[in-house]
């Protein structure tokens, strides 16, 4: 799968919620950028060897497509929409079979266009060294980013459900009074048998 593809199911997958699940994305979204930026504040001695050090070298000649994936874009997506229409053109130069600097690079050389607590699951995970310390929040970004797949997986069961549901809903028994009869007499309980009247 090539990263223009992932992109532009990620769009469509977006474009296909309904407010109330756009909601619950947003959601789970945003937990996962609170479990990104508590593991950029824990992240010190691994960060400062990537940023220092070798600054960042693992987004150059890479296989981007390896990197990042669909869930990846939706996250992105979700939470910094505004970034979609440079997305899209910064992929159309991607040659997927090769390694390359990732185009989310500014002008090819950094930083990336992603905000610090807005990235890949890869890219905030891995580190090369030193992130023993940071087992417990690399552990919790992925269980959170793992959420998005359930999320998808289980919106369509979801759906027919909720549509299944529906009908039982409307055969439930009515409180409005039947046409015909006064609010009082349903007050009454003018709708059940009078004493005494046969039944069958
Ligand atoms: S993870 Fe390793 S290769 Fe990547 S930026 Fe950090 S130190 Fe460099
Ligand atoms: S998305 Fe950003 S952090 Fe990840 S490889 Fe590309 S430039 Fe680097």
């Amino acid at each position: 799968m090539s990263l223009r593809y992932k992109l532009k199911k990620a769009q469509t997958l977006l474009t296909a919620l309904t407010p109330e699940e756009r909601a619950d994305l947003t959601r789970i979204c945003e937990n996962i950028q609170r479990s990104q930026e508590d593991l950029l504040a824990n992240a010190g001695p691994a960060m400062q060897q990537c940023l220092r050090n070798c600054e960042g070298l693992c987004c150059r000649n890479a296989r981007v497509d390896d990197i990042i994936g669909l869930w990846d874009l939706v996250y992105i997506l979700a939470l910094t929409p505004a970034l979609a229409d440079d997305m899209a053109a910064r992929v159309e130069h991607e040659s997927p079979f090769y390694s390359a600097n990732c185009m989310f690079l500014k002008e090819d050389t950094g930083p990336c266009i992603f905000a610090a607590t807005v990235r890949p699951e890869v890219c905030v995970t891995t580190f090369c060294s030193g992130d023993r310390a940071i087992q417990k929040e690399i552990r919790r970004v992925k269980r959170e980013f793992f959420k998005i797949g359930c999320f998808f997986f289980w919106r369509r069961p979801r759906a027919l459900f909720k549509r299944l549901s529906r009908p039982a809903r409307r055969g439930a028994p009515s409180t409005a009074a039947p046409s015909g009869q006064s609010r009082r007499g349903q007050r009454l309980g003018a709708d059940r048998p009078f004493r005494g009247e046969k039944h069958g």
